[in-house]
């Protein structure tokens, strides 16, 4: 039986700054269009390209995402309203599902707070699955505005990065054209600078986590990536992420732990069930067990990437010894970026899935790993069950759940708990009182 040792813990200090940031964005975001600035509509827009044209608004396709997620009925009549318009649930991504409907309702426009109508200018993705390049192609249409998908090949080498910033500089190009507006390449530079920097913060933060106890746990740290999705060319968010950084440090040294018990460590790898996100953390809680890892909590981040699947901490931007002082120079640094360091655009490569889930279990000091088999995700899916294998090979306990991320439908509470509560009490854990 695992021995249960109690560690102080204390709310995060930077989570109020996270909030106030988070919010001053989203504000931002809808306010673009009033300071005389765009908006994008995209799942994952490649910011730093659209801050060469100034001020800009990135819109979902689905901006109530948050309320969606919150409010299962609501969540439910977006998937009907999908599937009524000739988009039937289960042929693809559940949340570009969910988003569909919103769209079809005509919220991809619609301010959540304020209610207003905002127009979008274009459509601009980074394509890191088939799901999101189909969407943006249906978003055009729907919109009636112009799109265009950068093709990011799940490969690296110097042909993939010069692909990248070929098709990059012609997303300039063509987006100045759809605009008419100038393009400022010294705004550009800021940006893919700040991209850079604020992604390596977030492999650090996020190697900071192998610390025993963990200082924080997986959820704690998915409020906190938002910000990288939302602002990561903004300056605010590198500011922000060092605070972070500098906090995480800080309750390492004093023994800080993220829910005051470390039974287990464990890793989560796929996506969360976004319309009940706590339900295996409560879960696993319960016998005092923490998610401490996993690939999406750390994909914003900057990594190098063995070719065994090895994930360790890529370069600050100082360290690089570059300045940015054309457009081309930028470009490639983002390309770089995508190409080499970013995981989420190596989702794909099933020769490194089975070393890097094992690495990541290793490296983080994790008693087992838990697999959510996505029926909602076609994309992240492909080889967990060859990952599985090898995390077992390597000794390390598993357990795989069958849900979605986007839809509650497909997600049985008894089913779940039932396969957590066996494998927790597998690994020797005990209900706590
Ligand atoms: S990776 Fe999966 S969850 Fe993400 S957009 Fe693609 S299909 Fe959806």
């Amino acid at each position: 039986m695992a021995i249960v040792t109690s560690y102080p813990t204390r709310p995060l200090e930077c989570w109020k700054k996270m909030k106030e940031l988070r919010r001053e964005l989203f504000k931002a975001s809808w306010g673009a269009k009033e300071m005389g600035g765009l908006a994008v509509a995209t799942q994952n827009v490649a910011h730093p390209l659209v801050a060469g044209l100034g001020v800009f608004g990135r819109r979902l396709y689905g901006p109530y995402f948050s309320k969606a997620m919150r409010e299962p009925d609501t969540l439910l009549s977006y998937h009907q309203a999908a599937d009524a318009r000739g988009f039937p649930r289960g042929e693809m991504c559940s949340s570009m599902h969910h988003y569909l409907g919103e769209m079809a309702l005509g919220l991809t426009t619609v301010d959540p707070v304020s209610g207003s109508t905002s127009p979008v200018d274009f459509v601009l993705e980074a394509q890191f699955c088939h799901s999101v390049g189909k969407m943006a192609q249906i978003a055009s249409e729907a919109l009636g505005v112009p799109h265009k998908v950068l093709d990011i090949p799940q490969q690296d080498g110097a042909a993939a990065v010069d692909y990248v910033a070929a098709q990059m500089a012609d997303a300039v190009d063509w987006m100045v054209k759809v605009t008419g507006r100038e393009y400022h390449d010294e705004w550009l530079a800021a940006a893919v600078e700040n991209w850079w920097e604020h992604a390596a913060l977030w492999a650090q933060i996020s190697l900071v986590n192998q610390a025993v106890p963990a200082p924080v746990d997986v959820r704690m740290m998915g409020a906190l990536e938002i910000l990288s999705i939302v602002g990561g060319h903004d300056r605010r968010v590198v500011d922000f992420f060092q605070i972070v950084l500098d906090e995480m440090n800080a309750r390492v040294a004093d023994g800080i732990a993220a829910n005051g018990m470390e039974t287990c460590r464990l890793t989560h790898e796929g996506e969360p069930m976004y319309y009940d996100e706590g339900f295996i953390h409560k879960l696993a809680h319960r016998y005092g067990a923490v998610f401490v890892a996993g690939f999406v909590t750390f994909c914003q981040g900057l990594w190098n990437i063995d070719e065994g699947g090895r994930w360790t901490a890529g370069p600050r931007f100082g360290d690089l010894g570059l300045s940015l002082r054309s457009r081309e120079d930028a470009l490639r640094l983002l390309a770089r970026c995508y190409v080499e360091h970013s995981p989420i655009y190596r989702c794909q490569r099933l020769e490194e899935k089975p070393g890097e889930y094992v690495y990541r279990a290793q490296d983080w000091h994790c008693d087992g790993a838990v697999l959510h088999m996505d029926i909602g995700c076609h994309s992240q899916g492909a080889g967990v069950l060859e990952a599985r294998q090898a995390l077992e090979r390597a000794g390390i306990p598993t357990v795989t759940y069958e849900a979605s991320n986007g839809d509650p439908r497909d997600f049985s509470h008894s089913q779940v708990t039932d396969q957590l509560e066996s494998f927790l009490e597998r690994l020797g854990l005990v209900r706590l009182e």
